[in-house]
């Protein structure tokens, strides 16, 4: 998943002992998103503190994503807030030979790239890539959730129907659909 880029890092301008930044623009996140259409909402201001280091190879980055999002249960549907509080540290590649290469191949992972031979850091992409690692895989409202009744469409934690007790054949499901003509 990438987004237009909205944080862009000059790595010639970073100090040789680094530089850290903080960012607290909340488009960053909320552009990919709307972009995406996922359901997870901001409740509390995400907000990253980073660590940029130039390398010669490429830059490290290290840093700490927090904040709180709200995501609808696997099961149930029911929204539940999920603490952000993730530590990251990733290493951008400065890959040389391509400075030579008119295209950028698209298999190129790194998101670090040149312009006009100035290498410069998708920044903006790199946060949103760690909000993507940092929202929960599997969001449950709780570990034993009931989620909702196939049959009846209740939501089985606050209303415990008697559906699944009534075992039935279902090859009989048929039957139970057609309607008899009068
Ligand atoms: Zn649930
Ligand atoms: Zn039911």
């Amino acid at each position: 998943m990438q987004q237009p880029s909205s944080l862009l890092i000059a790595l010639n301008d970073l100090p040789p002992k680094g530089k850290d930044i903080v960012c607290e623009e909340q488009s960053l996140w909320q552009k990919g998103l709307d972009e995406f259409a996922m359901d997870v909402r901001i409740t509390h201001a995400l907000k990253a503190v980073v660590t940029l280091t130039p390398l010669p190879e490429g830059c490290l980055i290290r840093g700490h994503l927090s904040g709180q999002v709200a995501m609808p249960c696997r099961r149930c549907a029911e929204e539940i807030s999920f603490p952000i509080a993730w530590d990251f540290e990733d290493f951008e590649n400065l890959d040389r030979n391509s400075a030579e290469q008119e295209e950028i191949t698209l298999d190129e992972e790194s998101l670090i790239f040149l312009d006009h031979d100035r290498p410069m850091l998708d920044l903006g992409a790199l946060l949103w890539e760690e909000l993507l690692l940092a929202l929960p895989d599997n969001p449950l409202c709780k570990v034993d959730c009931l989620g909702i009744c196939p049959v009846c469409g209740n939501n089985r934690n606050s209303n415990p129907c008697t559906c699944a007790d009534k075992k039935t054949d279902p090859r009989m499901d048929i039957f139970r659909t057609l309607k008899i003509k009068k």
